[in-house]
């Protein structure tokens, strides 16, 4: 079932804070406001997409990768720490443990476009 959205679940309220790469049917990409790496958020509350959605997802996850760090840096993290009920996968540069101290976040400035940072 598409869309069965769950109150007080951070995944689905989806807020828009952070740059956000790229949005369609099935999911979005955005900065995760936690690591500030990319991350793919299916549209749906649940843990099992299809195939075909999941293929999808990491697909647009590993562009949004690919903008962000050049082709080839960086792999794709499935392990969901924090939303663990909502099928989310991280893009993870070698550099991400310690970004979230090192640079400023991004902000919000429309889907896809330009990235720009909190000032
Ligand atoms: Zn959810
Ligand atoms: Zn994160």
């Amino acid at each position: 079932m598409m869309n069965d959205l769950v109150d007080d679940c951070e995944l689905c309220e989806a807020a828009r804070f952070t740059h956000w790469y790229h949005e369609d049917d099935v999911c979005w990409v955005a900065d995760c406001e936690a690591c500030s790496t990319p991350m793919v958020v299916w549209k749906s509350h649940g843990t099992r997409p299809s195939d075909e959605d999941l293929q999808w997802m990491l697909t647009c996850l590993e562009e949004a990768g690919t903008q962000r760090f050049g082709k080839g840096t960086g792999s794709i993290d499935r392990t969901m720490r924090q939303v663990p009920e909502h099928f989310h996968a991280h893009w993870r540069d070698p550099n991400w443990l310690s970004r979230r101290w090192t640079e400023r976040p991004s902000t919000y400035s429309g889907v896809g476009g330009e990235r720009s940072l909190l000032k």
